[in-house]
């Protein structure tokens, strides 16, 4: 069958390729240790369960309008308020079925043929992805690792074409952890504003911070900023809830009706019962979002001490979400590999340690490690890789 052209020029997730050689070893009988992840490796907390089983046996199982339940639209406007100080009206909510579903619909809804979206290097393996499959063209700049991994105003204002739509800022950075400050994200916001460019906020992470790190919404730098900007967020990180597929876009109010048009045609709507747990989430207490954020962190702090140990392998501390991003090309020059992908490859191999290399997020000299797994694995996972790296040279 001869697929559509779209769909055949798709790039697989690097991501999802490990993960499933991973299951193959274990399959085979492997003790495989798999820091692909890139969800958090807790149960969905004891008060969402029950909201979501009360909301089914209620017979909450219909379809609901297309944007998302008037009550869930109510608990997200009141998290941007709390947290963020914003404000919005529900015509500029849309929910959607997950984080990743309302970037997707949000390009559909922005972009025409041609049209360039500016994604800041190493990124999040399905933007380009969604933008080419919305007819735009993504255009990367290099977050350079001496500079955090982060753009600057001056690569932005290079960047920009008469063609450029969008950009996309994502902060806390899956894959590097990295998050912009308030004057960094003026900066740039400024130039956006000057160029009249959408600026489209990923803050699925928002709630993962760590040390003397802070979280700051673009949008809620000035309300001219706020105009110019659709954040998507989600409770799939911050409540441990990958699986129900519940996030959303917030921002103008065309753009929000355009995207709910088209989910209209689509999905119809979020899952009903997911919609209701994500209500619980929003509206009951936070304290399990900062136990989990207080594991994160623990673990982050123990791993990142042993990690830097390793000959070859320098590594940023990352300040959000739950990933590690060591360049570890020199360790992968004095194993013998010529490039990193070999290097990872042939540690899940010979190891059985699974890591996701930098290529698929356009860092090859990089590797991504989730530490969305116990400590006592992640504390063997390095093990493993120091006695590869000291035993290949
Ligand atoms: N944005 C980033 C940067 C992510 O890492 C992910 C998930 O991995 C998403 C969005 C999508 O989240 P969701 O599970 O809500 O679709």
């Amino acid at each position: 069958m001869r697929l559509a052209n779209r769909v055949s020029a798709l790039t697989p997730s690097t991501t999802l390729a490990i993960t499933a050689k991973a299951k193959e070893l274990r399959a085979q009988g492997h003790d495989v240790i798999g820091l692909g992840a890139g969800e958090p490796d807790f149960n969905t907390p004891e008060h969402i369960l029950e909201a979501a089983s009360k909301a089914m046996h209620e017979g909450h199982t219909k379809y609901t309008p297309s944007g998302g339940l008037i009550a869930l639209k109510e608990a997200i406007i009141a998290k941007f308020k709390n947290d963020q100080g914003l404000t919005y009206d529900s015509s500029e909510i849309i929910v959607c079925s997950g984080a990743k579903h309302a970037l997707y619909t949000l390009f559909q809804v922005i972009l025409n043929e041609g049209d360039e979206v500016i994604i800041p290097t190493p990124y999040w393996v399905s933007y380009p992805e969604q933008v080419k499959l919305a007819g735009g063209k993504p255009v990367h700049i290099d977050g350079l690792e001496d500079n955090e991994f982060k753009i600057t105003p001056k690569q932005l204002e290079n960047a920009i074409t008469p063609q450029t739509k969008a950009i996309i800022i994502n902060s806390p950075s899956n894959p590097t952890g990295m998050i912009y400050s308030k004057q960094e994200l003026n900066e740039l916001g400024e130039i956006c504003l000057k160029h009249n460019i959408l600026i489209i906020s990923d803050e699925i992470y928002e709630k993962l911070i760590y040390g003397a790190a802070k979280h700051v919404s673009i949008a809620e730098i000035s309300s001219e900023l706020k105009e110019q900007t659709i954040i998507i967020n989600g409770v799939s990180k911050s409540h441990s809830m990958t699986g129900w597929r519940i996030g959303y876009a917030a921002g103008n109010k065309e753009i929000i009706k355009g995207m709910t048009n088209l989910a209209s045609h689509s999905t119809s709507n979020p899952t009903s019962v997911a919609q209701f747990a994500a209500i619980a989430a929003y509206n009951g207490s936070q304290d399990t979002v900062e136990e989990m954020r207080k594991a994160f962190e623990e673990r982050l702090t123990i791993i990142f001490e042993k990690l830097t140990q390793i000959t070859g392998v320098a590594c940023l501390k990352p300040e959000g979400a739950f990933y590690l991003f060591p360049n570890v090309k020199k360790a992968a020059e004095l194993t013998g590999f010529s490039n990193v992908d070999e290097f990872a490859a042939a540690l899940l191999e010979k190891e059985k340690v699974a890591i996701v290399p930098g290529s698929g997020f356009g860092s090859p000299d990089n590797v991504r490690l989730s530490y969305a797994t116990s400590l006592d694995q992640l504390e063997k996972a390095v093990e493993r890789i120091q006695k590869f790296v000291n035993e290949n040279q």
